[in-house]
């Protein structure tokens, strides 16, 4: 079928809707008519030239809409279904049966080799095949074919805008906290970063209970809406050297930390303001491949340190979307506080302004 999508021809270039041809769903796959697309961190990565994929392609991986048909062999999803899109996995290899699939043994060729686990493409355009199938579903578009298990059936009542962003940023940020780093109640939290993944952490925070979460963001509003999400402490960097500005705020150091920056010299002061037996979760992604983690080891064993990186908040969606969209019906768990819609045809509009700060998660809308 014809469909219209936002193509990026290469890295550097803006978005351009096209007409491009989508294949019908095949065998275990599920054809969405997409409402809404959140705009996520990793998306504009690949714009940039930081993170790899093949190009001409389609991006786009925090869709929702509604299912139109389903390929064979798909079950549990039928045509009329409201859907979140998801990334995309196996679901037969260790880390699949364990409950954590992002750790899929095929997540790479799944998610970021713009093509199907068989190689093949479904989108196309004048005959040639488009990069395809970002995080399972390259939803920057107004349909999607995806693989089942890149789709989570979602309550009716939850807005389909703002279903689309719990598939990346949203769960990534409330799942590194509620999960990877299994919180406790009374503990504290640093949120390193006021986008929507390190905002998300702290919803996820104070699901969990914590008692002090603090977060570091430069931009003035991100720092008011994160007092509003339930921060108990905001702190600009701007204000002088971290490690102290988070001492003065918990002397005896955090317990959990969760950086969504990727920034050496902020997991340096981050390492200096953490709590003995304490844990730090990292979501961020370099935009320098050659990234390291500047980490003392007397100090980390000194403090008996853990530090864990965390792909897509150790969560698999098809039970963590909707227990947090059952969070969010009960008023624990406000998303909506960082979205704003804009058109689908916008999409180079939205990317500059949640680049410059502006929007917190931009999500885009097909219909
Ligand atoms: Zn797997
Ligand atoms: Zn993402």
């Amino acid at each position: 079928m014809d469909i219209t999508a936002a193509v990026l021809d290469e890295a550097g270039g803006p978005f351009v809707l096209k007409q491009v041809e989508l294949a019908a769903p095949g065998p275990d796959e599920v054809l969405v008519e997409l409402h809404a697309t959140g705009l996520c961190h990793t998306d504009v990565a690949v714009q940039h030239g930081f993170t790899p994929f093949p190009l001409p392609g389609v991006l786009g991986h925090e869709g929702s809409g509604v299912v139109a048909a389903v390929g064979p062999g798909v079950a549990g999803l039928a045509e009329g279904d409201h859907v979140a899109l998801s990334f995309s996995s196996c679901g037969a290899c260790g880390n699949c049966r364990s409950g954590v699939p992002s750790y899929c043994d095929t997540f790479v060729a799944r998610n970021l080799l713009g093509a199907r686990a068989d190689g093949s493409r479904p989108l196309t355009l004048d005959g040639k095949g488009l990069g395809s199938n970002f995080f399972g579903q390259s939803s920057f578009a107004s349909h999607t074919v995806a693989h089942a298990r890149s789709v989570v059936k979602i309550p009716e009542q939850v807005p389909l805008a703002l279903a689309a962003p719990l598939g990346c940023g949203v769960q990534t940020g409330a799942g590194a906290v509620l999960k990877s780093l299994r919180a406790q109640a009374g503990s504290s939290v640093l949120v390193l970063g006021g986008g929507s993944v390190g905002l998300s952490a702290v919803m996820g925070a104070v699901l969990a209970g914590a008692e002090t979460i603090v977060v570091v963001e430069p931009v003035e509003s991100r720092r008011l809406v994160a007092k509003d999400l339930g921060a108990t402490h905001v702190l600009d960097p701007a204000d002088g050297k971290l490690a102290e500005q988070i001492r003065g705020v918990v002397p005896q150091g955090v317990r959990h930390a969760v950086d969504t920056t990727a920034k050496a010299a902020v997991l340096t002061e981050v390492v200096q303001a953490m709590a003995k037996r304490g844990s730090i979760a990292l979501l961020g992604i370099p935009s320098e491949p050659a990234a390291v983690f500047p980490l003392s080891l007397g100090l980390s064993q000194i403090l008996g340190l853990t530090v864990v990186g965390v792909v897509e908040g150790d969560s698999d969606p098809q039970t963590f979307v909707p227990w947090l969209l059952q969070q969010y019906l009960q008023g624990r768990f406000p998303i909506d506080r960082l979205v704003r819609t804009m058109p689908f045809a916008d999409i180079n509009e939205a990317v500059a302004a949640q680049v410059r700060g502006d929007v917190i998660k931009a999500v885009l809308t097909h219909r």
